[in-house]
């Protein structure tokens, strides 16, 4: 099938890429020219795992090429793919301004029949809208169908959960839209949803929605556990064996973050605001969500009440491992709340540094993992990165001027970290607060 993706970000190039593999002809556009020479040299704009080898092994076959030439892309595409981005407003709304505009442009360039599919995350009622902008726009009267696809992939595992989907979901009140879209991911063999377009684009949100209330009560059971003498991890595996719960999603740490799951946790109590209801757990999930990601601060407060003059080694920027993604991610709030303390920052990531630079000023970032902590006062772990659970802890306790780890994804174990001279803390487990008898920075009893 020949294909046109409009947007080669996160999701637009790893599906562009896939498709290009189960054997379609993808033409990606985007409107960064920079992007677009760099891809067309074989160089990577985005850091997923097996994602270079397959887009350069696909583009040298012919199979997928990179443009920003819109009409180009829709001219020679039987399915027009919208995967441009819809940040939050700042009322939490969807800016759907960056899908209109891709709308109108195919709309004005169609040459035939064709299936527009909106893969971007967007509010129930935009596939109707964008059919709307399309009819508006067109120079002459071509049938097109608008199908709702939404994508469910998981940056970091991108390239793996594009290739084997969970489900594909389909919204579409059309026959023929249904026909060619069950063809395109039929060599996927995995269960299809045909629905009509409000469910489709209804599902998006309720999963990532979930998704974000699932990892908040589990940090929220975690605060409760370092009160009570509970271990999270423990609770966790209890619960996890429970098949109406499951074992997935049950890590506790310090808050959700990325490009996806703030914007859309804020954009459906959006939604829900605007039909006159008041979706109150996800309205709490988000302020949640915020207070925990300022969690390590809390323990380093408790542990060091003096912040400045101090320097705090951060290890990890992206949101989550195996990303170089750090929209939203818990390092920007940390990192912004030593230095409103008058604490220096030294930070390291394996991926992020490069987006990093761009949204943090006056962090020394430096080159590994043990850089980040020669002479700091403390280390906080923000991203679970492989590469640091396989620190030599002694070596890097030696380079360190203070003792204090703060781990935020509960990496490490007490034991272990205790012995070799740490004061470590972590999230909802037994940490230096529990055995000493602390009273944490907001004065709550941390018992024995
Ligand atoms: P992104 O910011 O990485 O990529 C969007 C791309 O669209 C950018 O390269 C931008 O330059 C391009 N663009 C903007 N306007 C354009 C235009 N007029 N013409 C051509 N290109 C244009 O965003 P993303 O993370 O890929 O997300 C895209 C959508 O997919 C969002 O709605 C998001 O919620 C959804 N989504 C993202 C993920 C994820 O893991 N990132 C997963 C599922 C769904």
């Amino acid at each position: 099938m020949n294909i046109c993706i409009v947007g080669t970000g996160y999701v637009g190039l790893v599906s562009g890429v896939c498709f290009a593999e189960i054997g379609n002809r993808v033409i990606c556009v985007d409107v960064i020219e920079e992007k677009i020479k760099k891809l067309n040299n074989g160089i990577m704009t985005i850091y997923e795992k097996g994602l270079e080898e397959l887009c350069n092994k696909n583009r040298e076959a012919g199979r997928i090429e990179f443009t920003t030439n819109l009409e180009y892309g829709v001219k020679n595409s039987d399915v027009i793919f919208i995967a441009v981005g819809t940040p939050s407003r700042a009322d939490g709304q969807a800016d759907l301004s960056y899908v209109g505009k891709v709308a109108k442009g195919i709309g004005i360039y169609m040459n035939g029949y064709k299936v527009i599919v909106n893969k971007s995350t967007v509010p129930v009622g935009t596939q109707k809208w964008v059919n709307q902008i399309i009819i508006e726009n067109q120079s002459k009267k071509y049938g097109f169908d608008v199908v709702s696809n939404p994508e469910f992939v998981r940056e970091g595992n991108a390239v793996f959960d594009m290739m084997n989907p969970d489900r594909i979901v389909i919204g579409t009140d059309s026959d023929r839209a249904t026909s060619i879209m069950k063809e395109l991911y039929k060599p996927y063999n995995v269960p299809i949803v045909i629905t009509n377009p409000e469910s489709a684009e209804m599902i998006k949100y309720t999963a990532n929605a979930f998704l974000a209330v699932k990892i908040t009560f589990m940090n929220e059971i975690a605060n409760v556990c370092e009160r009570v003498g509970a271990d999270i991890s423990e609770v966790a595996k209890g619960i996890g064996f429970d098949a109406r719960i499951g074992d997935k999603f049950l890590n506790a740490g310090i808050g959700y973050g990325g490009g996806c799951l703030p914007k859309d946790a804020k954009a459906i109590a959006k939604i829900g605001e605007q039909v006159g209801y008041d979706f109150k757990i996800m309205k709490s999930t988000i302020e949640a969500n915020y207070l925990q990601k300022l969690r390590p601060i809390k323990k380093l407060k408790t542990a060091m009440p003096v912040i400045k003059g101090k320097t705090i080694g951060i290890l990890g920027l992206a949101f989550k491992p195996n990303t170089d993604d750090v929209r939203e991610a818990p390092s920007i709030a940390i990192i912004s709340e030593i230095q409103k303390m008058g604490g220096k920052v030294k930070a390291y990531d394996p991926a992020a540094m490069v987006f990093a630079k761009t949204l943090m000023e006056d962090v020394v970032f430096v080159s590994n993992a043990y850089e980040a902590t020669v002479g700091v006062d403390a280390v906080i772990l923000v991203t679970e990165w492989k590469e640091f659970k396989e620190l030599n802890l002694k070596k890097m306790k030696e380079l360190m001027k203070g003792n204090i780890f703060i781990d935020g994804r509960n990496v490490f174990d007490y034991k272990t970290m205790a012995s070799l001279g740490f004061e470590y803390y972590c999230i909802g487990c037994k940490d230096a607060a529990y055995y000493s008898n602390m009273v944490d920075e907001e004065g709550g009893t941390l018992q024995k």
